[in-house]
């Protein structure tokens, strides 16, 4: 139980630090790499767009999960304490959330990255955190792509050349052919992958839950029954 309520501080804490490093790198790193020939007068440069669109995508990504802690789910009764003071029979479409210490209708899961509880009150704002947080992270990994690119004339495209970007940077890093700051754009470009892929996963499956009407628990507790059905089928 301490477990959790620690990463229920870490895990938020985790977040705010990686989207400030993302701020960093994009405006005093990448942008400043896009900026073209000054004598060529042109309405919207490229570090313009690139500067809008992700100040766009974060803004929306941080908004949601300003929302999704504001709007926390309705409590059908505060449990303050431990889980010995839990409910006997609580009404049916509620779940206890043992790291929060409460009984919450509609209750999906509990979001360790929000350290909040999701319910029907903030499910839209999470499903679009979590949409705006995959395409910011992706966005970020394309624009270090090209960063990398230009500063180390790498080319990408080789489909397997961002998986051996890795190996062969961490050797060029030892010899001294790659500094510190590029070798720790690299480690951030297979961060922002990884985040980004999880987060629309997790998108994804979060909205085919939606379109079936279930949260994660009716999803759980229906489970044994699917078993049963093609056990009887089966047998
Ligand atoms: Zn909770």
């Amino acid at each position: 139980m301490l477990a959790l309520r620690l990463l229920n501080v870490v895990a938020p804490a985790y977040f705010l630090c990686i989207s400030l490093v993302t701020f960093v790198l994009q405006l005093f790193l990448f942008l400043p790499s896009m900026r073209e020939d000054p004598a060529a007068a042109r309405l919207f440069s490229p570090a313009l767009l690139h500067g809008a669109l992700f100040l766009f995508l974060s803004a929306n990504a941080l908004g949601n999960y300003v929302l999704v802690i504001q709007n926390s789910p309705d409590d059908v009764g505060a449990c303050q304490g431990t889980s010995a003071r839990r409910p006997s029979c609580p009404p049916p479409s509620t779940h206890f959330c043992r790291v929060c210490a409460r009984v919450t209708l509609r209750h999906d899961h509990h979001c360790f990255f929000t350290g909040n509880c999701i319910g029907s009150r903030n499910m839209r704002n999470f499903v679009l955190f979590c949409l705006y947080t995959s395409l910011a992270c992706l966005y970020s990994m394309v624009a270090g792509v090209a960063y990398i690119s230009a500063v180390l004339s790498i080319s990408f495209a080789h489909p397997l050349a961002f998986l051996t970007l890795l190996p062969t940077s961490i050797s060029q890093f030892f010899s001294g052919a790659v500094l510190g700051s590029e070798m720790f754009v690299i480690l951030m470009l297979y961060l922002w992958f990884a985040i980004g892929l999880a987060c629309a996963g997790f998108c994804c499956h979060q909205l085919l839950l939606i379109l079936r009407g279930q949260t994660r628990h009716q999803k759980t507790a229906a489970l044994p029954q699917c078993f049963i059905a093609s056990y009887v089928m089966h047998h």
